[in-house]
């Protein structure tokens, strides 16, 4: 039975009543405590940098050779918090509200709450760090919107919001690095999860410049990895990003929670040829002033230009007129898909709608315009050849967030005891689709406020005998990760890591992607297998494993993408509700909207792992909405 230790009490108090009930470590103590953790995005650097300013030994791993190169860096448009500076009726209970309908009513109620609540911390301390968030002429901290609300709480600098933020929690840590507290690995990749009497004791990792795997020991591990959208190949996804640590972690008895919830994002560049790579966002701040159309003509041939406004179809400000434009990315991206399947997609491939600033050019000036979102246009410009100013964007949805990841009770740590997780690697707040700006909020929330707290009272609280890598449980482990190794180095076969991870994106992408049916997710099923069976054949790695070897490092995230996408699939099919960003065709109101089974699927999937081709099992956690009535969302 899982145990999400909700504290007890009503949801405003229960943060604060958890915080006075949780032990503490006194501060003499604390240096006698080491901490791994593994991640320097905005979730593991500022968690890192927060518990060595508390005094614990922090070791802080990352496969990047900087911190500053964690994919949080690619964050454009904002970070929500409800501080309401701009008086027009917002409060953490909104906040709340909005977010726990924005995710379909499939998130965890007290978690919520205290993300909207911390939400005003994070301002405070980002600002205190010197993060040069938008002003107003007076000096005030700009907002501006996001989806799926109707309120301007999202705190932005420029369109590069993560990296602003990412400086901020890297010169933190540094200051942690340089008083001692602190030792970063980097260019150092987990591999492995030790288990020592049933709790996370430590990890082995592979030096990725000399390929040497080592083992480290601590009392307690933080995973804070990042999403696994790259399971689809082609997401907005920085290209390293992978799921492999929160997935060995998952084969080692940390139950995942959700794996099918993927976020589709609906503003990316599309797709311009079957060999690009990667996909760029444009971000959701353009929808605050871009006005989504296509022709109302199928097959239309003329340029955006010479289309008349009679003869364009708004199609978001006309089904959805409260939100407009700035609907939830499930539902924007839902719909185009709609109108380009209905044959009136734009561009070469009738893959994509447009997004036209004509309108806001006009109303605001070309200058501001340029200043609120004048890199995002260049971003535009070097990879399509066209001007956002004089011709509309073209846009189409794209994997983007995973809301699923490693199930976490309240505490943040998962099912393996000393074992916690923060920003996207966990299964989050966010429930079945996350509103944008909140992955900022949910990262920093973790590690600023939440594990900060929580992780000391399981050290204050748990008899942990010593432990160092001569135990056998890190020998062990380290044999089987460089058995895993040799093994895929032996394949020795014909086609690239590369190769088999375009054709599994495609797979999961075709069936388990914007629309699911138990049809395509059986079919995606009974191929998956028969791919990861090819792959441990017919792989072929160039170069050794004591080297750089970037061939096998994606090898070895690929072989996990592999086994990951199954539990998508499989997910996926025994939730037969719509909800969010899980579409099942055969679930839908008579509009096209996702229609939820309240009755029979109010619950959060944790999965846990039974062995390699064993049937997952799954456990329930129930969901329960004291506080927020469970009801249809409805944004028209
Ligand atoms: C283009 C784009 C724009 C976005 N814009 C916004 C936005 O405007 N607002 C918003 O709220 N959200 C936005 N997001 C989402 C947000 O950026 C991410 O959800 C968030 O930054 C994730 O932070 P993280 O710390 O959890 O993970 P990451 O930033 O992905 O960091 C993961 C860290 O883990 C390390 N790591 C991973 N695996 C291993 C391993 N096995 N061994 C060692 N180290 C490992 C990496 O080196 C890295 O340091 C955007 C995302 C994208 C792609």
């Amino acid at each position: 039975m899982l145990d999400a230790r909700i504290p007890s009490g009503p949801i405003e108090e229960q943060w604060d009543k958890c915080r006075f009930e949780m032990k503490l470590v006194n501060p003499a103590n604390r240096r006698k405590h080491s901490i791994i953790v593994v991640g320097a995005g905005l979730a593991g650097a500022a968690a890192a940098a927060t518990l060595g300013q508390q005094g614990y030994q922090v070791h802080c791993f990352s496969y990047h050779d900087t911190p500053r190169r964690a994919h949080s860096i690619a964050a454009q448009g904002g970070i929500n918090a409800a501080k309401n500076y701009r008086n027009d009726g917002d409060s953490i209970s909104r906040l709340f509200k909005d977010t726990v309908k924005g995710g379909d009513f499939r998130a965890r109620e007290a978690n919520v709450y205290r993300l909207a609540q911390i939400s005003l911390n994070i301002i405070d301390q980002c600002v205190a760090q010197g993060v040069p968030f938008a002003r107003e002429y007076g000096g005030l901290l700009d907002t501006r919107s996001f989806g799926g609300v109707q309120v301007q709480r999202t705190f932005y600098a420029r369109g590069q919001t993560g990296q602003q933020l990412l400086l901020g929690a890297y010169q933190a840590l540094e200051e942690q690095v340089a008083a001692g507290r602190v030792t970063m690995h980097i260019r150092s990749e987990l591999l492995d999860v030790v288990i020592v009497g049933g709790r996370a004791r430590g990890i082995v990792t592979r030096d990725l410049v000399t390929g040497q795997i080592d083992c480290h020991a601590a009392d307690v591990v933080v995973l804070a990895t990042g999403g696994y959208s790259n399971v689809f190949y082609l997401s907005t996804n920085a290209k390293a990003s992978n799921c492999t640590a929160i997935w060995r972690a998952h084969r080692r008895g940390a139950l995942f929670g959700n794996p099918c919830f993927t976020q589709i994002h609906p503003t990316c560049i599309p797709l311009s040829s079957e060999h690009q790579s990667k996909l760029t966002l444009m971000s959701e701040s353009l929808r605050n002033d871009g006005r989504v159309w296509v022709p109302k003509k199928k097959g239309e041939t003329r340029a955006a230009k010479d289309i008349p406004e009679n003869e364009r179809d708004y199609y978001l400000e006309r089904r959805y007129p409260s939100f407009g434009n700035l609907v939830p990315r499930d539902v924007a991206s839902r719909n185009a898909k709609d109108v380009c399947d209905e044959g009136r997609g734009v561009g070469p491939h009738g893959q994509g709608v447009y997004l036209d600033f004509a309108d806001a050019i006009q109303r605001l000036g070309l200058d501001t315009v340029r200043e609120k979102y004048g890199n995002l246009f260049d971003i535009y410009e070097r990879i399509t050849g066209e001007d956002a100013y004089t011709v509309p964007m073209r846009i189409y949805p794209a994997p983007h967030y995973t809301m699923g990841g490693l199930w976490v009770d309240y505490h943040l740590m998962s099912t393996i005891p000393g074992l916690f997780v923060g920003g996207a690697a966990n299964f989050s707040d966010h429930g079945a689709n996350r509103l944008g700006a909140s992955a900022l909020m949910q990262g920093l929330a973790d590690g600023y406020f939440v594990l900060p707290a929580t992780l000391p009272d399981y050290l204050a609280s748990t008899a942990l005998d010593p432990v160092d890598v001569s135990h056998a449980a890190f020998t062990a482990t380290k044999a089987e990760v460089k058995g895993r190794i040799d093994a895929l180095v032996a394949v020795k076969g014909k086609r690239s890591p590369d190769s088999f991870q375009r054709e599994l994106g495609k797979i999961v992408w075709d069936d388990c992607g914007m629309a699911r049916s138990d049809a395509g997710l059986r079919k995606a099923l009974a191929r998956i297998p028969k791919l990861r069976e090819e792959f441990w054949h017919n792989l072929r790695i160039v170069g050794a494993d004591d080297e750089l070897n970037q061939a096998l490092e994606k090898a070895n995230r690929v072989s996990d993408f592999l086994e990951l996408a199954e539990l998508m699939c499989i997910d996926a099919l025994q939730r037969t509700e719509s909800c969010g960003g899980h579409f099942r065709v055969e679930s839908q109101t008579p509009e096209g909207e996702a229609k939820r089974d309240d009755a029979n699927f109010c619950y959060s999937a944790a999965w846990e792992w039974k062995g390699s081709g064993q049937a997952p099992a799954l456990h329930k956690e129930p969901l329960t909405f004291a506080n927020v009535p469970l009801s249809q969302r409805s944004y028209k």
